[in-house]
């Protein structure tokens, strides 16, 4: 057996490889430099804890994630590799004691903030002990373009020539080849091999709904699919954040609001809640989730807009790291369109870059309307193709298009009849026939589209302008207040040379299968009390421990223990994420757990 694989199976307690992780590996033992992209939840931690512990000398790891440090550090302990940490929020003589073991040689991996990397001394340091790799982690925070710059990251290129021999990885889940170019030239890596993962994440399963009392969506959606489980919810304002947390506590869930707004040591409280305790959902906007590596979180549910596919793919895709069926649940209505429309044209920045946002927006505008399967679109998006999926909206329940010509005919000249001044409300009244005020002052009771309208209800009338919008034959005029205004596309729908299909958006029904215990469906009655001791359990020693659950055990090995039924350790190490020395600390107490459940249920 390879020492890789010896690794795996006994360190970390899998037992086999996914994706490219070999490849990678292997790269790497052999000092050779790598490059990897893989999406989040891919995997890329194993790609270089793996060849820290089977090449001599410590795996140095810089990723500018220090609040996450400490969790990295004593997940890894529990695993039996040693490992430490250096960055600002350690005392002198931590970092001093951490610096000695490593110098004695006995750390197999230290994490290290770049700005602390960067330093002189730090470099000192490194020269004198023996160093199995550098890994440098979130390494798009190298590129000028993305939003995550660090300028500490800039100097890392220096590591080439400071440590020749020393291999190198860089790792990121972005994906777009300028930002991947720039990483390879400014870390200097040039020469390494180039792993691009598959970007699928079969687990998750992607919908998106048209919003419709989106509180109310939100809530059936938790109740019925997701009781009890971690997840994201995003929203883009901070006001809207605190709301929808609010009305979630009200509703009797454990949710806590997260944004940039609030203090920065509650926000740390919250994210460390998030981590620690069991069924917490946060609440936030974008602000959080680089970097949150909890496995377990069951869904990412959006109640706005994203800005774009890449966003999109990269907050859904902290959604079920640890490969178990998760969801990603995105409501979006025609005042998202509007709303994003205007937050871009009235944004500061180049002409140049708000064409490039607005070819972003209307991609994921895209994938809203689309009626195949979003899975095929979205990784199309990042080179990949793929069959239909089976595991999302569109495949599960196709959707029901129908002849919209006529009724977009109504709309868009109705649009045009009014003067092009005015939004959707207005525009939408006057075709349904209202006799508002509003309505009445514009002297639109006299128009020949006023009431034209009446076979669809408002609700209908805004579903098609809202594809209308995203598919780009309706602009709303950010300088003008929301007012719609027709493109130059709408003219041979208008002269009648063209037919349109649209949508039809119906009143969601759930597509999990997963039931009213969402992940727990998987479960049978008669195993539920087994999987709730054993979730105890795990409480029990993840609390006696210090460490998040997930840390003690994944979801997926209880359940994994839930089947094969070990009663000896051997049997124990076979499940699935027992290595060794979690068998060692923990083998135990689980042992018991299934041995009582033996013996209860024996006649
Ligand atoms: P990334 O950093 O790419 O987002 P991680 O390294 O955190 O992903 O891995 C995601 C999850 O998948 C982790 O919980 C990890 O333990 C698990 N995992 C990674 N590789 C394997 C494997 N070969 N077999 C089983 N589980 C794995
Ligand atoms: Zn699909």
């Amino acid at each position: 057996m390879s020492s890789a694989q010896h690794t795996l199976e006994h360190v970390f307690g899998y037992d086999s490889f996914r994706g490219p992780q070999q490849a990678i590996i292997d790269t790497l033992i052999a000092g050779n430099d790598a490059l990897v992209i893989m999406p989040t939840g891919g995997g890329k931690s194993l790609c270089y804890q793996i060849p820290s512990l089977v090449r001599d000398g410590c795996g140095v790891v810089i990723s500018p994630l220090i609040a996450l440090m400490q969790d990295q550090v004593d997940a890894l302990r529990e695993l039996g590799v040693r490992a430490g940490f250096l960055n600002s929020s350690l005392a002198a003589d931590e970092a001093y004691a951490t610096e000695q073991a490593l110098l004695a040689g006995e750390l197999d991996m230290l994490y290290v903030a770049p700005e602390r990397l960067v330093q002189p001394r730090c470099q000192q340091l490194l020269q004198q002990a023996p160093i199995a790799l550098f890994a440098i982690d979130e390494a798009h925070c190298v590129s000028q373009w993305g939003h995550d710059f660090r300028s500490d990251y800039l100097a890392l290129g220096l590591l080439h020539e400071q440590f020749p021999d020393v291999p190198r990885i860089a790792l990121t889940a972005t994906a777009d080849e300028r930002t991947r170019a720039e990483i390879a030239r400014r870390l200097q890596l040039e020469q390494a091999e180039h792993f691009l993962g598959g970007f699928d994440r079969p687990n998750i399963q992607y919908r998106i709904q048209q919003k419709d009392k989106p509180r109310q969506q939100l809530l059936k959606f938790l109740r019925e699919e997701h009781p009890q489980q971690a997840g994201i919810v995003y929203c883009l304002s901070r006001n809207k954040v605190e709301q929808t947390a609010e009305f979630l506590c009200k509703e009797g869930y454990n949710a806590l609001p997260y944004h940039a707004g609030l203090p920065a040591n509650l926000r740390a409280l919250h994210q460390q809640r998030f981590l620690r305790e069991e069924q917490v959902i946060i609440v936030a906007t974008i602000a959080f989730g680089m970097g949150i590596d909890k496995p377990d979180v069951r869904f990412v549910a959006h109640l706005d807009l994203p800005k774009s596919i890449e966003a999109y793919y990269q907050e859904t895709g902290r959604a079920g790291r640890d490969g178990d069926p998760s969801t990603a649940l995105l409501l979006y209505g025609l005042e998202d369109v509007v709303k994003l429309g205007q937050m871009l044209a009235n944004s500061d920045g180049s002409e140049e870059h708000k064409r490039l946002e607005r070819q972003r927006l209307d991609a994921m505008l895209g994938l809203c309307e689309i009626t195949s399967c979003r899975r095929q679109v979205l990784l199309r998006y990042f080179g990949d193709v793929i069959a239909p999926c089976g595991n999302c909206d569109n495949c599960l329940n196709p959707p029901e298009t129908w002849d919209a010509t006529e009724a977009t005919r109504k709309l868009l000249s109705c649009i045009y009849r009014t003067g092009q001044r005015f939004g959707a409300n207005h525009v939408i009244d006057v075709l349904r026939g209202s006799e508002n005020e509003k309505v009445q002052r514009a002297g639109h009771t006299q128009v020949s589209t006023y009431g034209i309208g009446k076979d669809l209800d408002n609700r209908q009338w805004r579903s098609v302008l809202r594809q209308l919008v995203a598919l780009g034959y309706v602009e709303v005029n950010a300088d003008a207040f929301g007012a719609l205004q027709l493109t130059e596309q709408c003219r041979p729908l208008l002269k009648g040379e063209a037919s349109l299909q649209l949508r039809r958006d119906t009143t969601p029904v759930s597509t999990g299968s997963r039931g009213r215990k969402g992940i727990n469906a998987d479960i049978s009655d008669a195993d539920l009390p087994l999987w709730q001791a054993l979730k105890a359990c795990r409480k029990r020693l993840a609390d006696e421990h210090g460490v998040p659950p997930y840390v003690v055990f994944h979801d997926a090995t209880l359940r994994d223990m839930l089947e094969q039924r070990p009663t000896t350790a051997s049997e124990l190490l076979a499940v699935s994420g027992v290595g060794d020395s979690k068998l060692e600390r923990f083998g135990a107490d689980f042992l018991e757990v299934l041995a009582e459940a033996e013996y209860a249920t024996d006649p």
